[in-house]
């Protein structure tokens, strides 16, 4: 690792230590004598970034995270990775709680390891392997590389490309620049991090830890991925039995377990085109969406499906009007919820048994008294009503008020990269290009590239790896 100093010069430059950066780094084609720099807030950890990061070796919540569909599903490489090495994980995961073992045995025993919603922690280390293998490909290659610990901040177009700012103020010059910074923050509530409160459970375990510990109620914001999180959080800590919590959601639904089964079997959309409306493509498809499940298709199949026809077949050959075309990622991205088959199965039972409440409504505000916290919901009608609670955990998502990171913020603030009117996300150009030349920008953030909106959400990694590598002419 080496140090910043204050200038830099380097052939390409990669922001960010995470999945997408990985990817970008997998289609790099530097050659001998040529410098590469890569900067991240964890780029010793590079390819896990945020969500496939190490956990700490001494919580108990270590490896309860799980990834949200089957291992097959996110990459075919990764579930044949965690196949090969089933002897060591079966090591690494016995004795814990939640028993994920327990949880995945009908899947090893119908030989379908494949099919297991592996530890993100795994795929993170399934993710670092890579990297090690591309950094090394490039080293042996004469390409220098260089990393650094550090925040970008800015970006300005110069003589020979463009040069970067950092936080610890190193100044780069580069003739081109791979920008995967990744998503925004979860949107912030009033109250949302006080003494009964965590703005997030992402490193703020140790907290809400005590309170589950203590017998706390714990309120969950939102009903999204983070929240099954919470719930395994609680698992990890005390008894099914003595988990006590409550979901506040838009709809009152906990998503469909993605349940991966034998033979593998994708939803095959026939979908017209020439639609003139988001309205009758919306028809269609919900039609298609029902005949599948007439066909006795599951969630599993229905999302990757979809999923596998927009990727072959995007947005835009269906309704070429893009204002119409925008309006349709919302809907899908409803219609086709799913998540972690294990924690959601667990979710059902123990909302059947009471210790999970899931509540309708949107969360206005948190107010901390003196053992506990007070949340002021309105109901899908626009009733406002309280909760009395022992703990709240933000689990709500991006949102309105949701903060970029520094450089996306200056990206934006210069109108390199623009914010899509219709979905609110960030809209690149083609192959990803912004419009300073030589320079590219993909996140989960991104809901446009040329002139695709893209049909489902990128807050997925095939997704992203699928668009990193179009970007270079690939996949
Ligand atoms: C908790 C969580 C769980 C998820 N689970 C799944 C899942 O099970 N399956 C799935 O397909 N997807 C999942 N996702 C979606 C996820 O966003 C993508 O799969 C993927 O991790 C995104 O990778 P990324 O590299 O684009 O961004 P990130 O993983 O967020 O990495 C970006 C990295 O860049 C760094 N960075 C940001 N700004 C700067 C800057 N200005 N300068 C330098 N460095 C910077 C960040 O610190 C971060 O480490 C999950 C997301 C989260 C947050």
């Amino acid at each position: 690792m080496n140090a910043p100093s204050t200038a830099q010069t380097a052939t390409h430059v990669i922001v960010g230590d995470g999945i997408t950066a990985l990817a970008f780094l997998e289609h790099c084609d530097l050659r001998a004598g040529e410098t590469l720099i890569i900067l991240g807030k964890m780029v010793s950890r590079f390819g896990r970034g945020m969500a496939y990061a190490k956990g700490d070796p001494d919580t108990p919540w270590r490896y309860a995270y799980l990834l949200n569909s089957p291992a097959d599903d996110i990459d075919p490489a990764f579930a044949a990775w965690l196949s090969d090495r089933w002897d060591n994980v079966s090591d690494t995961m016995s004795g814990r709680s939640p028993d994920w073992l327990h949880a995945a045995a009908p899947l090893v025993a119908a030989g379908d390891i494949y099919g297991v919603n592996a530890p993100r922690e795994f795929y993170g280390d399934f993710m670092e392997e890579l990297a090690r293998i591309a950094l090394s490909r490039l080293e042996k290659r004469g390409v220098r590389i260089v990393t650094l610990n550090d925040c970008v901040t800015s970006i300005a177009p110069a003589e020979n490309g463009v040069v970067l700012k950092t936080e610890k103020g190193a100044q780069i010059s580069a003739e081109s620049v791979d920008i995967a910074p990744g998503g925004p923050s979860t949107m912030r509530l009033a109250g949302d991090d006080g003494t009964f409160a965590a703005p997030s459970v992402f490193g703020q375990e140790p907290r809400i830890a005590e309170h589950i510990r203590a017998g706390a109620e714990i309120f969950c914001i939102g009903g999204n991925a983070a929240m099954l999180d919470v719930l395994r959080l609680c698992q990890s800590l005390i008894p099914n039995e003595d988990i006590k919590m409550v979901v506040c959601a838009p709809d009152g639904d906990i998503p469909a377990p993605l349940v991966p089964r034998l033979p593998r079997k994708l939803t095959k959309p026939t979908l017209t085109r020439g639609h003139d409306t988001a309205k009758s493509f919306l028809s269609e498809i919900e039609d298609e969406i029902a005949s599948a499940r007439r066909n006795g298709d599951e969630m599993r199949e229905i999302r990757a499906g979809f999923r596998a026809h927009f990727l072959a077949n995007p947005l835009n050959l269906y309704l070429a009007d893009l204002d119409e075309a925008r309006q349709v990622p919302s809907k899908l991205r409803f219609w086709l919820r799913g998540g972690t088959r294990d924690t959601i199965l667990d979710m059902h039972r123990l909302v059947g048994e009471g210790r999970v409440k899931v509540v309708p409504g949107l969360v206005k505000s948190v107010e901390h008294g003196k053992d506990g916290a007070t949340v002021y919901m309105r109901d899908p009608s626009g009733g406002e009503f309280t909760h009395n609670t022992g703990f709240v955990v933000n689990c709500a998502g991006a949102g309105p008020n949701s903060r970029y990171d520094p450089l996306t913020a200056d990206m934006l603030a210069k109108s390199v990269i623009e914010i899509c009117p219709v979905s609110r996300g960030i809209k690149v150009g083609a192959v990803c290009q912004t419009t300073l030349p030589g320079v590219r920008y993909l996140s989960p953030a991104v809901t446009e590239i040329g002139e695709e909106p893209i049909a489902m959400p990128l807050y997925d990694a095939h997704m992203l790896r699928t668009y990193a590598a179009r970007a270079n002419g690939l996949g």
